[in-house]
């Protein structure tokens, strides 16, 4: 569970083709990072997989079924945004708890939930907190908690970071590294960051314009990259 392949998958824009026709499979438990630089439609191609935008053409499969017109809150996809967008008004329990009173999981079956993802986030002790009472890297574990619960086969994470100063982000990497050995759930992990990139993923998928320009592991893309945008890029010595 958790494999999301795009067939001939393009986005256009009025008369601009922001992704031209393109082909991936993220296997199944793969921590998968999207890379290229701002504009390159990065964020467009995972609200395309999340279902937040229709795609031009194409089809999207996840596990094998045909899933392009299947509504974003079916797919069994969760998306955490750089932007946490918790509800300020709510605790860090009642924000966490939110997706599962929206899907109808039961109270008892809730807090079970709510108290694991606390637990793996170091938030055990802020969950009756408002957001407002919180860091930036406390509100982003909430967020991430809040996608934790709904137990999806895949996590979209769009620059997730972005917001954080230089020293919670190195924090951050390494606790969403761990939640992925932990979870071992697919993970789809935006950035323009190239050290992020290297450093968490099992897979980078480079873009640049739309077009995929090397798929690969760290190592392949650092020892043999495809050309001079990827080596640039990755910062190899090519
Ligand atoms: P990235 O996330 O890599 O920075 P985006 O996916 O946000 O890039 O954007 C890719 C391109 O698509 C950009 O040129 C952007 O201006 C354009 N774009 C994104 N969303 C829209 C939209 N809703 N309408 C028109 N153009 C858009
Ligand atoms: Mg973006």
């Amino acid at each position: 569970m958790g494999q999301i392949t795009l067939e001939k998958v393009s986005k256009t824009f009025g008369d601009v083709e922001v992704i031209p026709p393109l082909d991936l499979t993220i296997e199944n438990g793969e921590f998968t990072v999207f890379v290229g630089p701002s504009g390159c439609g990065k964020s467009t191609l995972l609200r395309l997989i999340a279902g937040l935008e229709d795609m031009s053409s194409g089809t999207l499969k996840i596990d094998g079924q045909d899933a392009t017109h299947v509504p974003p809150a079916k797919r069994g996809l969760a998306m955490v945004f750089q932007s946490y967008a918790l509800y300020p008004h709510m605790s860090v329990r009642k924000n966490i708890a939110f997706p599962m009173r929206m899907a109808g999981v039961d109270k008892a079956e809730q807090d079970r939930r709510i108290e694991q993802a606390a637990a793996a986030l170091n938030l055990t002790d802020y969950l009756e907190r408002r957001p407002g009472q919180l860091s930036g890297g406390q509100r982003q574990r909430v967020a991430i908690g809040r996608a934790i619960v709904r137990e999806p086969e895949a996590f979209l994470f769009d620059e997730p970071l972005s917001n954080l100063d230089a020293a919670l982000r190195v924090g951050m990497r390494l606790e969403i590294s761990e939640l992925h050995k932990r979870l071992e759930t697919t993970m789809i992990y935006v950035t323009h960051d190239q050290v992020e990139a290297m450093t968490m993923a099992d897979k980078i998928v480079v873009l640049r314009a739309g077009h995929i320009e090397q798929v690969g592991s760290p190592l392949e893309l650092y020892h043999k990259p495809r050309n001079s945008f990827v080596a640039g890029f990755i910062g190899s010595p090519k």
